[in-house]
């Protein structure tokens, strides 16, 4: 088996350019886990593609000999959608990071998948304008990692998640060749909507190369506003305030007490005692009635400077590694309709009570979306079943007020025991049809999503 394996490499090694494969196992385990404890199976090697033609040549390899192919852009996903699989390559797309096009006039970019998101902002920046989609991890996570999750972000709120950004794609397919989906336009309507189809598909349909995004003016201005709550409850009742009133904050963001005091203990905020919620708001008009909307609040103050709102904001984007200095995390991701987000806040604190374990919640609250994230022993493999029990009442909870069990990580390994609840039968018999169509031979991140 070794010797086939060995055989098998070297004809992908002849295949690329030199110095792209690493078949050191040391090495290869450092690419083959992403964020969470999934454990990672064995795999044969790593590819570093640096360009379209190595990620032809790799299917086209793969697809030969049936070996699996894990895509792969920063290993910052919360759902173990890189985890390696035994016996697959994994496809690293982290040194394609060319903005091949970025036009001002048209206000779209072209970018390769190893884009780290920030920077595809920052390049817009120069030019007036912004990249919107910004996950907390917008400093480490990629372009192709945030199309193949369809990521979303703190401005989502307002300006929609990876998918709206998208209008374009560059695909390897399973069998080497390449799709050019959607256009530059930004209407089109011609055939099915296969960009659509490929954002958010995990890695398992093809492997993204380039995306035509679309970016959006920066802002004139942006007002930035937090409010804090004595019971978690009324924070998530005064965000269902706002949105019903039809206030269009740029940004809606929640924390809860424990979240709060794993970033006190780490930067010493000066948290208060009564503190149980912060919201953060932010409005490209004015926070007025926001503010107003926030009447249970114990405190509300609006930042003088923008330093001081980048510093508000800076805290919701360290909240998660705040809570990983504090133990392992199992990090949930549910998305409920935003008038329901008190029961489901409710929800999260009556599991964790009942189950006895420790629950950080932070939430796109704006978007319904919440991450409750269940902290345990760092000492442990996997998650302990009352962690598991708690989660699974989360995840019904969530289903019967309206919602769904990812709101943008996907479902990776995590959530596919729960799938079947959501979507019902009918829909993922379709969904393996369309598998089958794009990855007969299921080499493409095999075990992840369906
Ligand atoms: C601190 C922290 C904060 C976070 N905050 C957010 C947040 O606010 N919002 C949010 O949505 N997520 C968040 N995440 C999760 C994560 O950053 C996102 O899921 C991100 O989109 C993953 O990007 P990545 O480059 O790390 O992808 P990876 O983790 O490497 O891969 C994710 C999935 O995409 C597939 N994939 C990667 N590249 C390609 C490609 N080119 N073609 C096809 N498939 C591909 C992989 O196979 C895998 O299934 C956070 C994570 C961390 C650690």
């Amino acid at each position: 088996m070794k010797d086939h394996n060995a055989d098998l490499m070297t004809g992908l090694v002849a295949a690329l350019p030199e110095g792209r494969v690493l078949t050191d196992p040391d090495v290869t385990e450092s690419y083959a886990r992403d964020r969470t404890f999934v454990a990672p199976g064995k795999a044969l090697g790593v590819v570093l593609a640096q360009s379209r033609d190595d990620v032809v040549a790799t299917l086209r390899w793969a697809s030969g000999h049936r070996v699996p192919v894990v895509p792969r852009g920063a290993g910052s996903g919360l759902a173990g959608g890189a985890t390696a699989v035994d016996g697959c390559v994994i496809l690293s797309l982290a040194r394609m990071t060319a903005i091949r096009e970025l036009s001002p006039a048209d206000e779209i970019a072209v970018a390769e998948p190893g884009v780290i998101t920030a920077d595809l902002d920052r390049a817009a920046r120069e030019h007036g304008l912004m990249y919107a989609p910004d996950p907390s991890s917008y400093e480490i996570s990629t372009i192709g990692g945030n199309l193949a999750t369809n990521a979303g972000g703190l401005r989502c709120v307002k300006y929609g998640v990876t998918r709206d950004s998208t209008l374009g794609l560059e695909v390897v397919l399973a069998d080497g060749r390449v799709l050019e989906t959607g256009r530059r336009t930004v209407k089109g309507v011609t055939g099915y909507d296969l960009t659509g189809l490929f954002v958010g598909s995990e890695g398992t349909l093809g492997v993204i190369t380039a995306a035509t995004l679309r970016l959006r003016r920066l802002p004139r201005q942006v007002a930035t506003v937090a409010a804090e709550f004595t019971s978690l409850r009324d924070a998530a009742s005064a965000v269902s305030a706002i949105i019903a009133a039809g206030c269009r904050p740029s940004m809606l963001e929640l924390m809860d007490r424990t979240t709060l005091e794993a970033i006190d203990s780490w930067k010493n905020i000066g948290l208060e005692d009564g503190t149980r919620a912060m919201l953060i708001a932010q409005s490209e008009g004015s926070t007025e009635e926001m503010a107003a909307l926030c009447g249970a609040a114990s405190f509300v103050a609006e930042a003088s400077t923008p330093e001081e709102a980048a510093e508000l904001v800076g805290l919701r984007r360290l909240a998660y590694e705040a809570k990983e200095r504090i133990g392992q995390c199992l990090v949930e991701d549910v998305c409920v309709p935003r008038s329901r987000l008190p029961e489901m806040m409710s929800a999260v604190e009556d599991a964790a009570t009942r189950h006895g374990v420790t629950i950080a919640t932070v939430a796109h609250a704006g978007d319904g979306n919440l991450h409750p994230v269940f902290i345990f022993d760092r000492g442990l493999a996997d998650p302990p079943a009352e962690v598991w029990a708690a989660a699974d009442e989360v995840f019904r909870a969530a289903l019967d007020l309206g919602g769904t069990l990812t709101g943008e990580h996907g479902v990776g390994v995590l959530k596919r025991r729960w799938l079947g609840l959501e979507i019902g039968p009918v829909s993922a018999e379709l969904q393996l049809g369309i598998k089958q169509v794009f990855d007969p031979h299921n080499i493409l991140n095999p075990g992840k999503a369906l």
